[in-house]
């Protein structure tokens, strides 16, 4: 199984993705997470990223799109995956269409988790308030400035892409303001909807013989 989460910053796409990591055995591939530890171990790319990501900007396109071209080819991604965070811009998109073309792969689902983005704001400020209280340590860019960058940018650069796989007939759109388990259950939904339609579409291909 392949699968974009699509959403804004605190819409809860990592929640969601480990669920379906435990579930279903594939892998979760968060371009955030690689690029926060590609900062931490001060590689090149953690090195050009560092900035960029503190001010809540998008790393350039050619740099996530390489390391995720690099970590689909690892033999762990190759029950599945779901991307989380990736794409990002519609250029991205288009590379990642490419990427999978060329290797002869389809994507199941792009789900787009809907949320209020005021509510929003308030649910990532109560993160960051709850990790501060319990001694963790708090992302560089998860403070209000940065914050209100990464949403900016989710708007102006990653909303787009909505319309992108909506145009493909690729797109759903589930609520993700309900609780966590209910989001859960409306993926599983969208999920077992996908699956049908491609069981269908499978047995309405000419065998061909
Ligand atoms: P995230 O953990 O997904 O919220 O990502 C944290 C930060 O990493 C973002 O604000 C960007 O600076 C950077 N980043 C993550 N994924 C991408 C992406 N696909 N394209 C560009 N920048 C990204």
């Amino acid at each position: 199984m392949r699968l974009i989460l699509l959403g804004p910053p605190g819409a809860g796409k990592g929640t969601q993705a480990q669920r379906l990591v435990e579930k279903y055995g594939i892998v979760q591939l968060s371009t955030g997470d690689m690029l926060r530890a590609a900062v931490a171990a001060g590689t090149p790319v953690g090195r050009r990223a560092k900035d960029i990501m503190a001010r809540g900007e998008l790393v350039p396109d050619e740099v996530v799109v390489q390391i995720v071209a690099d970590r689909i080819e690892q033999p762990d991604a190759r029950r599945g995956f779901i991307l989380d965070g990736f794409p990002r811009t519609v250029p991205q998109a288009e590379a990642l269409d490419r990427m999978l073309a060329e290797k002869g792969l389809t994507l199941d689902a792009v789900i787009e988790l809907k949320v209020d983005e005021d509510i929003l704001a308030e649910r990532v400020e109560r993160r960051v308030a709850e990790m501060t209280a319990r001694g963790e340590a708090v992302r560089a860019d998860d403070n209000p400035a940065a914050l209100r960058k990464r949403l900016a940018a989710y708007r102006a650069q990653t909303a787009p892409l909505v319309a992108y796989y909506a145009a493909r007939g690729m797109l759903s759109s589930v609520d993700g303001m309900a609780s966590i388990p209910e989001v859960a259950a409306a993926i599983e939904r969208v999920l077992a909807e996908t699956a049908a339609a491609r069981q269908d579409r499978a047995r309405k291909m000419p065998t061909g013989g």
